[in-house]
């Protein structure tokens, strides 16, 4: 890795001046943990002339959690403090595992929430050293013209790695974002699109601030799950949440299922056609509905180091798990 280049480093005194900042520069880029950022950085994968960092925003860190059940998570919130804070263990668990199983400990000491919804798709072609890309003439992503993954298409298929967007579309969460026109709230599913080289909708001075998660219906049931390569650290082969209520009696029906996956796609993905498991029971014929639904919706391509088959499968159990855990726990 290179050393960084020279480049500004502000540090606003507010999320308001942040936004200010970023609109001034259009050479510049917002950095939270930097986890993610600076290694692109030093792999000369982009080349800003300012940093704006928000890692010391006062309030930018706050976990809020109203009368009324939901929560406010604000986008700075680090994923150590995710992992182990008590409010979150308590009543959403899911986000909290989540939170634990991205990257390393001492990643998770510096990377925050807004960065992990916000970070960079990932491909085995784009994330090499400069001499590396150089050597393969670079890719469709950043400075070359064809993709080494599929070299006849026209788009990036970089996969959206976040191990915490899984579990926040699972719940509906929604984004609250701030440019210099104002805050607005958005589902958080729309503040992607299915494009690695321009996967997030945000404005260029437009910033997550915080993550708003509805309170959980009654009887709620809320799993994660996550394969990858390496036990210890690993981005994701496909992270996999899922949520459900379940009626009453014996053969009690589903009564709401959602299901939020990523590591497989340029977007985390909010599966569709859930609601057509909904009112039947639990039972094999169910179980292999929902996995059909995950192998028809993930798109993985040959951006990892595994097979995309592979990664396909993997998705769809990890599904068929959960709903079975969730549904007989
Ligand atoms: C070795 C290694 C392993 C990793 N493993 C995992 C893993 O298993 N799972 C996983 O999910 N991630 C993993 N990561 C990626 C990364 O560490 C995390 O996603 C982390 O949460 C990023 O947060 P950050 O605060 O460090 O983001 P930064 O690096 O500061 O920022 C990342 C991007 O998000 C933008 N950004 C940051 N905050 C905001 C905001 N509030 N609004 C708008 N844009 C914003 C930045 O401009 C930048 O483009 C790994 C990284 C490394 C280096
Ligand atoms: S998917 Fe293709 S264009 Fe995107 S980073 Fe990989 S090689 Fe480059």
């Amino acid at each position: 890795m290179h050393p960084l280049s020279d480049m500004k480093l502000e540090r606003p005194a507010s999320a308001e001046q942040a936004v200010a900042l970023l609109a001034a520069e259009p050479g510049a880029r917002l950095l939270a943990g930097g986890t993610d950022l600076v290694p692109n950085l030093r792999r000369g994968i982009g080349k800003p002339t300012t940093l704006v960092d928000v890692s010391a925003l006062p309030g930018f860190a706050a976990l809020a959690a109203a009368a009324d059940g939901n929560l406010r998570l604000g986008a700075g919130l680090k994923l150590a403090t995710l992992a182990r804070d008590p409010l979150l263990a308590a009543r959403l668990p899911a986000l909290a595992a989540a939170a634990a199983a991205a990257a390393g400990p001492a990643h998770r000491s510096a990377a925050t929430l807004g960065g992990n919804l916000c970070q960079d798709t990932r491909c085995v072609y784009y994330n090499q050293s400069e001499w590396w890309r150089a050597a393969n003439h670079y890719c469709l992503k950043l400075g070359g013209d064809t993709c080494h993954v599929a070299p006849q298409g026209k788009r990036c298929h970089a996969a959206f790695c976040s191990d915490l967007a899984p579990v926040l579309l699972a719940l509906h969460a929604e984004a609250e974002l701030l440019s210099p026109g104002g805050t607005r709230r958005t589902p958080l599913a729309a503040m992607y699109r299915d494009d690695g080289a321009a996967h997030l909708t945000l404005a260029r001075d437009e910033i997550l601030t915080a993550v708003q998660v509805p309170a959980a219906p009654a009887g709620l049931r809320l799993g994660f799950r996550k394969s990858r390569v390496r036990g210890a650290m690993d981005f994701p082969l496909a992270s996999v949440a899922v949520a459900l209520t379940l009626g009453e009696g014996k053969a009690a029906p589903l009564t709401s299922l959602a299901v939020g996956i990523s590591g497989t796609n340029s977007h985390p993905l909010q599966l569709q056609g859930t609601e057509a498991l909904v009112g039947r029971p639990l039972d094999e014929a169910a179980l292999a509905a929902l996995g059909k639904l995950v192998q028809k919706q993930v798109s993985p391509m040959r951006s990892t180091v595994t097979s995309s088959n592979h990664r396909r499968l993997v998705a769809s159990v990890l599904a068929q798990r959960l709903l079975r855990e969730l549904a007989t726990a």
